[in-house]
């Protein structure tokens, strides 16, 4: 999508901080991060959310989990525990409308979260 700001970040159009690249996705630090690691993982095609990814191509929806957990082995966060998020639409607070999956942790998590 041409006014999609992760697709424009897939394509190297907008900088991010790139900490894993694929033939099928990109891994970059939130602009903005809520713990000591937070990485964005996204497919380089445009998905909407997780439930669009997962319907029309599951093999990459489950590229981007392995994606996550190398991210988190990579960030030195595995061993202690990680945590991976995707919010879905307006109550979740998806203010970005390219699926991505936010790999949390280097800090104790709560849960249930807020
Ligand atoms: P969500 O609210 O789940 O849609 O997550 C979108 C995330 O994208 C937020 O955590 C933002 O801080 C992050 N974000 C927005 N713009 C950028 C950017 N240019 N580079 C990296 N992260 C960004």
């Amino acid at each position: 999508m041409s006014d999609c700001l992760f697709c424009a970040i897939a394509r190297g159009d907008i900088p991010g901080d790139i900490v894993h690249s694929d033939k099928q996705s990109v891994a970059f630090r939130d602009i903005a991060p809520v713990a000591p690691v937070h990485v964005l993982v996204i497919p380089r095609e445009h998905y909407a959310n997780a439930a669009d990814l997962a319907r029309q191509d599951p093999a990459l929806a489950a590229h981007l989990l392995t994606v996550a957990a190398s991210v988190a082995e990579q960030e030195a966060v595995s061993a202690d525990g990680y945590r991976i998020v995707t919010n879905t639409g307006d109550r979740a607070g998806q203010s970005v409308r390219h699926v991505h999956l936010h790999v949390l942790g280097g800090r104790d998590l709560a849960w249930p979260p807020g």
